[in-house]
Formats: structure tokens, C-alpha cells, sequence
């Protein structure tokens, strides 16, 4: 795939990039090996500062990112905005929590025995990124990796480059160390070159299922750690008791945030039947009050995908899920006409276990509706499923919802709120959802050397 920033509202091209060439590739494994041994020496303080000026960069000039986010993927701008202050916040997170994350663990607990681990850089990281968040997401791994001392090459979504240049232009302007950082506009062979290459120790991706099990089988070809922040089929858990109206509005922002193409976002909704026809109600309410249309208009509250093969792919899955069985029960299923990548948003319902697109991953605002008697019949559909990323559950006994979320198998629940993403906190999947955590001191010692010394 070409590197190419097409704006998706109306289809009009606003950039090309050139492929990197293999020379480039060398010149930034070079550069990379080079900080890292550097850093080696360098008192992680002065990443910190570095790091706290790449934050303030992004801060001071929020509305020059945030429009890059919309023009190359669709984000509303207001989400864009968010976006680029998350990012401000993940950065900020480790400038202040990094040094303390790396403190040594004391283990006495050997009789006659002192040992310690400490935790210390280990090498190159080649970091393959998705479009949906395209700055928070590389942050995710630069800033834990460059406090560290692990250099970061990052291979972003080809539809985002815009984006991708401007993460590396702002680290050249806050002083980021050179080799630190660098962003290549590589092709799939490429990427797997560098895995290869002695240099790089870690792999990070977040995407796909599919993109993880290829960048999973090439680090483990070649020896290297990795960590795969992949799809899910999240669900939406809505029991009796629940707070009607906090649910309808957490379900709809759970569905309908980033034109629902969020990994976490609430795909399917697991509603008890007490409650059932009400929700139903609510949801089609809030789904309807949804106005289509340019992400840079701030009348806007439902964007486009983020491209014209994402619109063609969710909408030949919707096809095949009601051909397998399944119901629209609200929604316009034809595409709306023009050159961008509009997409109603649809609720379906009536998806059973046979039907083929079961446990697909619907990456756009199409809610899946279930209804469940039971709290058992509830947790037997939400781990009828191959992913294993997140999920909500509303009810308004908190002690209750926490039972139930120690049965949803999966990396993270949140209750009584829609999942979303804090630096504060582990973020992973299990299952086909992938593995590793990043944020939080977890996401800190994924890509270090643990390393005991004993006296
Ligand atoms: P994708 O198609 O898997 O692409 C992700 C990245 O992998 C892109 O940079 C892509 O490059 C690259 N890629 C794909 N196949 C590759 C290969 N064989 N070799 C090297 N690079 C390869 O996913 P997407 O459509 O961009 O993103 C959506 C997916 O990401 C969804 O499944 C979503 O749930 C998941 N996601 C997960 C998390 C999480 O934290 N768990 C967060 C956000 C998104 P090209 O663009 O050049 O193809």
C-alpha cells in the first residue's frame, strides 16, 4: 500500500509519500543502535525533560495535530482534540512515573541472600501502529521505551502518514535525542528485515488479528519479544438494575465514539430482558439524534471511516451477517452516495452462533443487540467468543457488576462506564485479543532486561 493521506469525508488526496528506501532503513537502524548505547550512559532524567517538551510541543499546538487526525482518518474534531491532549497525558505519565516504575525490586526472601532485579534498556523496537488513534497510539510505545533508553521505529498505518511525519517532526522540535525516533515509510518485506535485524530486541503492533499473527510469527521466528494489542468483540453488559439512562448514554458513546472504530468500543450489547425494551428504546433514540457529515464541522457528531476500503469492507460484512440470519432493527443499510466514506450506523440483532460473521470484529457504528434471561445465559454469550479485549457491565449493585466482571474473560472491564483507555492503568487483551500490557508501570517493563544480581 502506497503512504497516502486521503481525506475521507470527500475522497480528495492531500499527500504521497515516498517509500523508504533500504538505505534509509539501514541509516535508521544505525542511528537507533547509536542512541541506545548512548543512552546507556545518559542519566534518565534528561529523557524525562526531552520527553516533557515533546508533551508541551503537542499541548501548546493541540489544533494543528488534532486537524491532521481528521483530514487523514475522519475523527471528529473535537475527538481530536482529545486525542492530542490523551496524548499530552501518556507522555506526561512517564516523565513523571518512569523513574519510579524502573526503581529496583529488593528479593530477600533467599535464606543467607541479598538479591535485587534492575530493569535496564534492552534494544531497537519496531513499533507497527493502526490509524484509528494515530498519535496516542505510538505515544503508548515511545514514551515508556524513550524513557527507558529503547529506541523506537515505527511503521504506521499506510492512510495516516500525515500523521506519522508530524509525531517525528515534534519529537525533532522538542530535541528528542537523534535515533531516538524515527518514523519509515516501509513495505511489509521491510518490516520484516528489521525484526530480523540483531539491533531490534522488541516488537510492538497494535492491530489486526490477522497483522498480529504475521508480526507475532516473525518476532518469534527471530527470538524477539513482542506485544500484540489486537481486535475484540467487546460487550456491553445491561442488567436489570441498571440506571437506564447512564447506560443508554454509555452504550451509544461506547458504539458510536471514532465512528466505532475504537478496539474497545462496546460491539456487541448484552441486554437482560427486564430491561430489555426500554434500553431498545433509548438506543435507537440516541443512535437517530447522530448527524452525519464533515469530522471538521463542529455541527458534526458522527464522522466518516477512515477510508473508502473500511466503508466497502464493513459494508460487505453486514451484508453477509444478515444473509447469515441477523435483523436490522434500526438503521439504513445502503451507503450513503459520494466519494467519501460515509456509513450509517446500523443496530442489528438476531446474530446467532451459526451464523458465519459471528465473533467478527465490526470496526464502525454497528451495534449488535442481544437479549439474555439469565446472568448465566449474560456471561455465556459475552465469552462466546474467540477475543478477549474489554467490556462493560451496568447494574446499579457495584459489588454485583465486579462478580460479574471477574467472569467476563477478558484484559480489562470497567463498570458503570464505558472502557477507555488511562496512563495510569494496564491496557490488554487475552484470547485472540493478543498479549503484553502497555501503559501503566506494566507497560514500562515489557521491553527491558529484568535483570537479578545476587550477593
Ligand atoms: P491492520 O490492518 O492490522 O493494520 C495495523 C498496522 O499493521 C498497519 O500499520 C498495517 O500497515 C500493519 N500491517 C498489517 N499487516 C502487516 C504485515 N503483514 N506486515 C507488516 N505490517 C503489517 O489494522 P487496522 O485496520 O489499521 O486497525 C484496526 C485494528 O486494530 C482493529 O482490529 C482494532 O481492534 C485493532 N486495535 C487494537 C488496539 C488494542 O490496543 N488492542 C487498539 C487499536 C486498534 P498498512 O496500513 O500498511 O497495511
Amino acid at each position: 500500500m502506497p503512504y497516502k493521506a486521503v481525506n475521507p469525508f470527500n475522497g480528495k488526496t492531500i499527500h504521497e509519500f515516498a517509500d523508504a528506501t533500504d538505505t534509509e532503513v539501514d541509516q535508521a537502524l544505525e542511528k537507533a543502535e547509536r542512541f541506545y548505547r548512548a543512552a546507556k550512559k545518559q542519566p534518565l532524567s534528561e529523557r524525562a525533560e526531552q520527553l516533557e517538551k515533546l508533551a508541551h510541543e503537542f499541548a501548546t499546538h493541540n489544533e494543528k495535530y488534532a486537524r491532521l487526525l481528521t483530514t487523514n482518518m475522519g475523527k471528529l474534531i473535537s475527538q481530536s482534540r482529545s486525542e492530542v491532549k490523551k496524548n499530552v497525558e501518556f507522555a506526561m505519565y512517564y516523565v513523571k512515573n518512569g523513574a519510579r516504575a524502573l526503581q529496583p525490586i529488593q528479593y530477600n526472601n533467599v535464606p543467607g541472600k541479598e538479591a535485587h532485579v534492575e530493569f535496564s534498556s534492552i534494544g531497537t523496537i519496531m513499533s507497527v501502529e493502526p490509524w484509528n488513534f494515530p498519535y496516542t497510539q505510538i505515544m503508548r510505545v515511545f514514551a515508556p521505551n524513550f524513557i527507558i533508553g529503547n529506541p523506537v521505529i515505527l511503521k504506521h498505518a499506510s492512510i495516516v502518514p500525515e500523521c506519522a511525519q508530524a509525531f517525528e517532526d515534534a519529537c525533532k522540535i522538542a530535541g528528542i535525542s537523534e535515533g531516538a525516533f524515527k518514523n519509515l515509510f516501509v513495505n511489509y518485506d521491510q518490516v520484516d528485515r528489521i525484526i530480523a535485524d540483531s539491533r531490534v530486541q522488541g516488537v510492538a503492533l497494535t492491530g489486526s488479528e490477522n497483522a498480529g499473527r504475521k508480526i507475532a510469527s516473525a518476532a518469534g521466528k527471530n527470538l524477539k519479544k513482542s506485544t500484540m494489542e489486537l481486535g475484540g468483540t467487546d460487550v456491553f453488559i445491561v442488567l436489570n438494575d441498571a440506571d437506564l439512562e447512564k447506560a443508554v448514554e454509555g452504550a451509544a458513546a461506547a458504539r458510536l465514539n471514532n465512528s466505532g472504530q475504537v478496539c474497545t468500543a462496546a460491539k456487541r450489547y448484552i441486554v437482560q430482558s427486564g430491561i430489555y425494551a426500554d434500553f431498545l428504546a433509548g438506543i435507537i433514540d440516541e443512535f437517530s439524534k447522530r448527524k452525519l457529515g464533515d469530522p471538521l464541522d463542529e455541527r458534526t457528531t458522527l464522522g466518516p471511516l477512515s477510508s473508502k476500503r473500511a466503508q466497502q469492507n464493513l459494508h460487505k460484512q453486514v451484508s453477509k451477517i444478515l444473509a447469515g440470519g441477523a435483523q436490522i432493527l434500526w438503521g439504513d443499510p445502503e451507503l450513503p452516495q459520494g466519494p467519501g466514506a460515509l456509513f450509517n450506523p446500523l443496530i442489528i440483532s438476531g446474530i446467532t452462533p451459526d451464523n458465519p460473521m459471528y465473533d467478527t470484529e465490526l470496526f464502525g457504528p454497528v451495534a449488535q443487540v442481544y437479549k439474555a434471561d439469565t446472568e448465566s445465559d449474560i456471561l455465556k454469550i459475552a465469552n462466546n467468543s474467540n477475543y478477549g479485549l474489554g467490556g462493560a457491565v451496568y447494574s446499579k449493585d457495584t459489588a454485583h457488576a465486579k462478580e460479574i466482571a471477574s467472569q467476563i474473560e477478558t484484559g480489562q472491564v470497567a463498570i458503570n462506564q464505558p472502557l477507555s483507555s488511562y496512563p495510569e492503568l494496564p491496557f490488554g487483551g487475552v484470547k485472540n485479543s493478543g498479549y503484553g500490557r502497555e501503559l501503566s508501570d506494566m507497560g514500562i517493563r515489557e521491553f527491558v532486561n529484568a535483570k537479578t544480581v545476587l550477593n
